[in-house]
């Protein structure tokens, strides 16, 4: 049995019994590692990534940071804060070059978060008509962290956590909002939790039989990066009847998998793991950015929406990787992924043609990159509203300049006129937000403080 061990920068040094990490890249992965949270585990760097091939294994820079990650200036302000050994002046510098990288992408944190009865409710967020995101609280951290996160600010940076403990507020909202039929456990990974406080928040939600409840989802990267969650861990059985009991009781049970590159369902403990996942009569669903140095291929995502169906997985989104962190390192230029997407989609059978992308998670809603086409004698970026703040944008067409270089929905001019249809609804929408919010904002913006990651 293989007992979790987290791999940080404070033990890093035990990895020389594994691998040759070279004296580069060991400061390149403190100096980085020290702005951009940093954690991996025994799993990911024994039966995941190929040593012999990095510096440029897909997996390794997934969970190893790379000099590249941070832009030169920033590089060389930390590494010169580093050198000081000054506790505090380390900890200024990196909180500085943090609030450089747009820690909240696509309003996020502001917008989204609901009221009930007047109170907050900061552990949901609720942006589309049917699905709820439910932040548990003890699920806010993964067993290793990816390096495009953007979630890493939640993971430095204590006061921006999303986070809530009582799932009988959950389950009042849902009372009051029936057009809610999806409740998505996120976070951080929901699934790093102890199978007691799993079922602490998912049993009473089973209990309330909510009519209008249809679909439970968790997202998670553990079957990634700790299948052993689902095979030989010491509460795997537990967890495995959780999703059974779900299951069993009438509900739609989607497990919606996290997976960047085919490497990473290479082994048997991921095979193991999934069969039995899908033994409870639990549907996994697959999801994934598109990522520069990662998986910025066809044939890359062709084999992995492959392999995914041969295990029984359903390819799910292909998304674009957030406006944030390390996004100049990861980015992949709009034209350039519908390009990707493309040849890997005619590269697969109709089986693995689940999936949609690539889409952006933006303000407005999450949008399709379609396709480049010709106006008249202009280029232009076809996308189309996947889910919509306003449903009524579902689906929809629009039509942007073509734009080489754009990596995401801000960077796009409408094709013809100023604005893109959605605008102005989109800003009284998020004007009327910005009032309920502005105080809990105020509140967390005095707590922000910082706190050591590793
Ligand atoms: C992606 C997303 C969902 C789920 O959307 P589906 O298209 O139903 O998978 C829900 N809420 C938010 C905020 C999202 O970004
Ligand atoms: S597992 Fe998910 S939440 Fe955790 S670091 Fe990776 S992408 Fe982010």
């Amino acid at each position: 049995m293989e007992k979790y061990r987290a791999i940080t920068m404070r033990n890093i040094h035990e990895l020389a019994d594994i691998a040759q990490i070279s004296e580069e890249q060991l400061e390149a992965i403190s100096v980085v590692g020290h702005v951009l949270p940093f954690k991996t585990n025994t799993y990911v760097v024994k039966h995941l990534i190929d040593w012999d091939k990095i510096p440029h294994d897909p997996i390794y820079i997934l969970n190893f940071p790379q000099k590249e990650m941070l832009l030169p200036h920033h590089y060389d302000l930390m590494k010169e804060a580093l050198e000081t050994e000054d506790r505090e002046f380390i900890h200024e510098a990196a909180l500085r070059i943090r609030h450089e990288l747009n820690p909240h992408p696509a309003g996020q944190k502001t917008y989204n978060v609901p009221a009930i009865d007047g109170e907050k409710l900061p552990g949901i967020q609720h942006k589309y008509q049917e699905t709820v995101l439910f932040f548990p609280m003890q699920g806010q951290t993964c067993h290793a962290y990816c390096s495009f996160c953007f979630r890493w600010a939640q993971f430095t940076m204590k006061d921006l956590r999303f986070g809530m403990k009582e799932i009988d507020l959950l389950i009042k909202y849902l009372e009051a909002n029936p057009q809610v039929t999806d409740v998505l456990f996120t976070g951080g990974d929901p699934m790093v939790m102890k199978a007691k406080l799993l079922d602490y928040y998912i049993t009473p939600l089973l209990e309330a039989d909510l009519p209008n409840l249809h679909t439970i989802r968790i997202g998670s990267k553990t079957l990634s990066y700790w299948p052993y969650r689902y095979t030989e861990d010491e509460d795997s059985d537990e967890v495995l009847s959780i999703f059974e009991n779900v299951v069993d009781s009438g509900y739609h049970l989607a497990f919606m998998a996290h997976f960047n590159h085919f490497q990473e369902l290479r082994t048997r403990a991921l095979r193991e793991a999934t069969e039995n996942i899908l033994k409870t009569g639990t549907v996994i669903r697959t999801q994934s950015p598109l990522l520069n140095h990662i998986n910025a291929s066809p044939s890359v995502w062709a084999t992995l929406w492959k392999q995914q169906v041969r295990l029984g997985m359903i390819p799910y989104y292909m998304f674009i990787a957030r406006n944030t962190g390390a996004q100049h390192y990861f980015s992949v230029p709009l034209v350039k992924a519908v390009d990707i997407f493309r040849k890997a989609y005619n590269k697969v059978s109709g089986v693995a043609r689940t999936v949609r992308g690539p889409s952006m998670s933006a303000t407005p809603g999450k949008v399709e990159v379609t396709d480049v086409v010709e106006l008249g004698q202009e280029k232009a970026i076809a996308l189309r509203f996947i889910q919509g703040r306003n449903p009524e944008w579902v689906g929809k067409i629009f039509f942007a300049r073509y734009d080489e270089k754009a990596i995401w929905l801000d960077d796009l001019v409408p094709f013809k006129g100023k604005e893109f249809f959605f605008e102005k609804e989109l800003s009284s929408y998020l004007q009327s937000a910005e009032k309920n919010y502005e105080q809990i904002r105020l509140v967390r913006e005095q707590e922000l403080s910082f706190s050591p990651i590793a």
